[in-house]
């Protein structure tokens, strides 16, 4: 007898243990999953061959998987550079391939020269207010970085597209995706100094 469906890790075949599933750029955990459910994580390099469109894998390999940098949670904050990219390019190919379903996709752009740059990020911010193109001037103590990556580069594909600069079946995110994830490193940083020289600050008031 076989049962309707197969809950084996598809890595290390643990039976009823694998419920984090995956989604060509990342994986979501399952109600099944102790650690992960709810909880997506993005890959930071190719996924293992062995893993087909929403198979499941049990919590002890995705642990190993985060362990070896292969993937990363996707979390409000505490996220890497590579992590800052893929969750970027998350967005802005999801959106793209939302805009193929709906319309014939262009099969012919505008060179992206620095003024195409700059209008990107200018219309891009007017969708949504990432800190990115002002590393040391949003001051966002409330950031959710995991969704605002994501946000974001929807935002750049629709603002790519508006302007004539996305075209054909998979345009290539990955310079803006590059360019986004080293600013929000140094916006984070930028957060991190300002929070503790603020922290002295208030230890040496409590000094005198
Ligand atoms: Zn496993």
């Amino acid at each position: 007898m076989t049962t309707t469906e197969d809950t084996s890790c598809k890595l290390c075949n643990t039976p009823d243990s694998g419920f984090v599933y995956h989604y060509d750029d990342h994986m979501a955990g399952g109600y099944g999953s102790t650690r992960y459910d709810m909880r997506r994580l993005v890959w930071l390099k190719d996924a293992p061959e062995e893993l087909d469109y929403d198979d499941g894998v049990c919590d002890l390999c995705v642990d190993r998987m985060v362990r070896d940098d292969l993937l990363e949670e996707i979390k409000n904050s505490g996220l890497s550079q590579k992590a800052f990219k893929n969750i970027f390019l998350m967005g802005a190919r999801n959106m793209y391939a939302q805009y193929a379903l709906e319309r014939k996709v262009p099969q012919e752009a505008l060179d992206l020269d620095e003024n195409g740059v700059a209008a990107i990020e200018r219309l891009r911010r007017s969708i949504f207010p990432d800190p990115s193109t002002h590393p040391q001037g949003a001051l966002r103590l409330d950031e959710n970085y995991g969704t605002s990556a994501y946000n974001t580069g929807k935002s750049h594909a629709v603002a790519a597209v508006m302007l004539g600069y996305a075209c054909g079946e998979s345009p290539d995110f990955s310079a803006a995706a590059a360019a986004y994830a080293e600013n929000m490193v140094e916006h984070v940083q930028f957060i991190e100094r300002l929070l503790g020289e603020l922290n002295d600050a208030v230890e040496l008031d409590k000094d005198d």
